[in-house]
């Protein structure tokens, strides 16, 4: 499970967050969860 920061949009994995829910490239407080989202093509 990564998080993307709200801000600069860039993901920000695990051992970058570390104990802090902090983006390290910004700096901002506010990381969203990153979805796994799967986009459902029928293939016929
Ligand atoms: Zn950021």
């Amino acid at each position: 499970m990564s998080y993307t920061c709200f801000y600069c949009r860039k993901e920000v994995p695990d051992e970058l967050r570390g104990k802090k829910i902090r983006c390290p490239y910004c700096g901002n407080k506010v990381l969203i969860k990153e979805r796994g989202v799967t986009t459902k093509v029928s293939a016929r």
